[in-house]
C-alpha cells in the first residue's frame, strides 16, 4: 500500500517543511480563509449541532449494517445497468480496472479527483501498464505536471505551490507563455484538458457517497471535470470505499448539508452529480458502460473495532483546516496522502505503527478537530488510543519514555510526592537556569530538549499556587483572611 509517499523520519519531514516558510504561510492563510468562511455559514444553520448528531448517528447506523446496505447498493446499481465489483485489496481493485481497460482496448484515461485511487496506487499501476493517465482536477493536474509533486491537503492538494512556481512548471513542461495570473493559467489548462476529455477511452471518478436505496453514486466537485470524466468517455470506472454509503436519498441530503459547508465553507458545490447506472437509450450523455469498484483494502479490520468511528469520515478536510499542528507542519510533514488529524488516525491503521507510529503524537489533543468534524469523530480520543497501543504493544517510542511516565504517574497520583517532586524540580531548574529560562545546551537533551527547542521555558517556582491556596484556607479557618 503506498499511501505513504515520504517514509523519512517524521522529524526530518517537519524540518524540511519548516525550512520552506512559503508552504507554512500558504497553509496558515488558507486555514484562516476556510475558518472564516465555514464559521459564517455554520452560524446560518441554527440546527448545526443537531445535524452533526444526526449525521454521526447515520454513519454509525450504516457502518453497523454495512453488509446489508452494501448488498442493497450492489443490487440496485446492477439493476440500473452498472457492473459492481468488490475488491478486497488495492491489487484486486487495480487488477479489475486494468482488465476493463484491456477489454476496451483503452490506451488513455482521464481522472477526476479521488483520494481512494491514490490509496490504491491506481495511477502507478496504470502507468506501469502503459496507459496514458491524465488528472483533470486543476490542482491534481498541476501536481501531475510537476512530476507528481505530492499533495498537502485533501481538498486543496496543491496549496503549497506558489503561482510563480506553477507558471514555471507550465512553461517548462507544457510550453505555456502566459503570465502567472490564475485565471489565465486556468484557461490554458482548461483548453489543454478539454482535448484529453475528448480523446480518452475511459473516465475514472471517485464517489463521495453511494446511495443504497437507488444504487446511485455521487460526485461533489467545484470544477466541471468530475462531470466531464463521467459523461464524455464511453466507459466510466468509479472507485468507492466500502464505508462511503448512505441508506437513502434523505440521508444523502443530511450529509450534503454538512459536507460542503465543512470542507470549503460554501452552501453548495458548483457541481453535484448523482449517477444511476450508465446512460439509458435516448439520453444525450453519460457512459455506455459503468463499472463501480467497491474497495475494502483493510477497512474491515477497522470496522467494529476500537477505531470504528474513524470510518464515519466523509473526507471534508475540516479537521485539518482547524488543527494548530497542521497549521505549523503542513500536510507534507505527515508524509501520507491522508494528512492532518484524520490522517494521524487513519494512516497508522492502514500502514501500521512501525511506519506511521509518530503521527498520533503530532497533536496537541486540544479537541478542536472533534468540534469541527461534521460527523463528530472523537479524533483526539482515537489519537490517545493509538498512543496507548503504541506504548503498550510496540517498541516504536524511545525506551526511556516508559520509566519517565511511570515515575510521573506515581508522582502525580500522590500529593506528598507531587509537592516534593515539583519543589525538587524548582530547585534543580533554578540551579541550571540562565535569565530565569532553560539554557541553550539543554536543547540537545533527549525528551527534555523537545520541550524547549522551539519555545522558551521559564523555571518552576518554589512558591506555588497550592501553597498560596493552602495558606488562604488556613487563614479562612482561623478567620484572619
Ligand atoms: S475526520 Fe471529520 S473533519 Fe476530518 S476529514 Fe473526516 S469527516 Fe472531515
Amino acid at each position: 500500500m503506498s499511501i505513504l509517499y515520504d517514509e523519512r523520519p517524521f522529524h526530518t519531514r517537519v524540518k524540511d517543511v519548516m525550512d520552506n516558510q512559503f508552504k507554512v504561510k500558504a497553509i496558515q492563510k488558507a486555514q484562516d480563509v476556510f475558518y472564516t468562511k465555514r464559521k459564517a455559514l455554520v452560524e446560518q444553520v441554527p440546527a448545526w449541532e443537531e445535524f452533526r448528531t444526526e449525521a454521526a448517528a447515520l454513519r454509525d447506523h450504516t457502518l453497523r449494517n454495512l453488509d446489508y446496505y452494501l448488498n442493497m447498493f450492489a443490487e440496485n446499481a446492477e439493476k440500473a445497468g452498472a457492473h459492481v465489483f468488490f475488491a478486497n485489496s488495492d491489487k484486486e481493485a487495480t487488477d479489475y480496472a486494468l482488465e476493463v481497460l484491456r477489454q476496451k482496448e483503452a490506451k488513455m484515461i482521464v481522472k477526476s479527483k479521488s483520494l481512494l485511487t491514490e490509496e490504491i496506487s491506481l495511477n502507478e499501476e496504470l502507468i506501469k501498464a502503459g496507459i496514458n493517465v491524465n488528472e483533470t482536477d486543476l490542482a491534481e493536474f498541476i501536481l501531475q505536471t510537476d512530476d507528481w509533486n505530492p499533495p498537502s491537503h485533501i481538498v486543496v492538494p496543491a496549496l503549497h505551490l506558489e503561482r510563480s512556481k506553477i507558471r514555471e512548471v507550465f512553461h517548462d513542461k507544457l510550453g505555456y507563455e502566459g503570465t502567472e495570473n490564475p485565471e489565465e493559467m486556468t484557461r490554458f489548462v482548461r483548453k489543454f484538458i478539454r482535448k484529453r476529455f475528448l480523446t480518452a477511452n475511459v473516465g475514472f471518478t471517485g464517489c463521495n457517497f453511494g446511495v443504497a436505496e437507488t444504487g446511485s453514486i455521487t460526485i461533489v466537485s467545484n470544477e466541471g471535470n468530475g462531470r466531464m470524466s463521467s459523461s464524455i468517455p464511453r466507459t466510466q470506472i468509479a472507485v468507492m470505499g466500502m464505508e462511503r454509503l448512505v441508506p437513502d436519498l434523505a440521508s444523502l441530503d443530511v450529509m450534503m448539508e454538512l459536507l460542503v459547508r465543512s470542507s470549503v465553507g460554501a452552501k453548495i458545490s458548483n457541481y453535484f452529480s448523482l449517477i444511476t447506472g450508465p446512460a439509458k437509450p435516448g439520453e444525450a450523455d453519460g457512459p455506455e458502460d459503468l463499472h463501480i469498484i467497491i474497495v475494502n483494502n483493510g477497512r474491515t479490520n477497522v470496522l467494529g473495532g476500537e477505531f470504528n468511528s474513524m470510518l464515519r469520515c466523509i473526507h471534508c478536510g475540516a479537521c485539518m483546516n482547524i488543527c494548530p499542528v497542521y497549521r505549523h507542519i503542513t500536510g507534507h510533514a505527515y508524509g501520507s496522502i491522508y494528512p492532518g488529524p484524520m490522517g494521524a488516525v487513519l494512516t497508522p491503521l492502514l500502514v501500521g505503527y512501525e511506519k506511521a507510529g509518530a503521527l498520533p503524537y503530532a497533536s496537541t489533543l486540544c479537541g478542536e478537530c472533534w468540534e469541527h468534524c461534521p460527523v463528530k469523530i472523537p479524533i483526539h480520543e482515537l489519537l490517545l488510543k493509538h498512543r496507548e497501543n503504541i506504548a503498550e504493544h510496540t517498541n516504536v517510542r524511545p525506551a526511556i519514555e516508559k520509566p519517565i511516565f511511570k515515575t510521573a504517574a506515581t508522582m502525580f497520583a500522590n500529593s506528598f510526592l507531587y509537592d516534593m517532586g515539583t519543589k525538587a524540580a524548582a530547585v534543580g531548574m533554578k540551579a541550571v537556569a540562565k535569565d530565569d529560562a532553560m539554557p541553550e545546551w539543554m536543547k540537545v537533551l533527549p525528551v527534555a530538549g523537545g520541550w524547549i527547542k522551539s519555545k522558551d521555558m521559564g523555571t518552576m517556582k518554589l512558591h506555588k499556587f497550592r501553597d498560596v491556596y493552602a495558606k488562604y484556607e488556613k487563614n479562612k479557618k482561623k478567620g484572619t483572611f
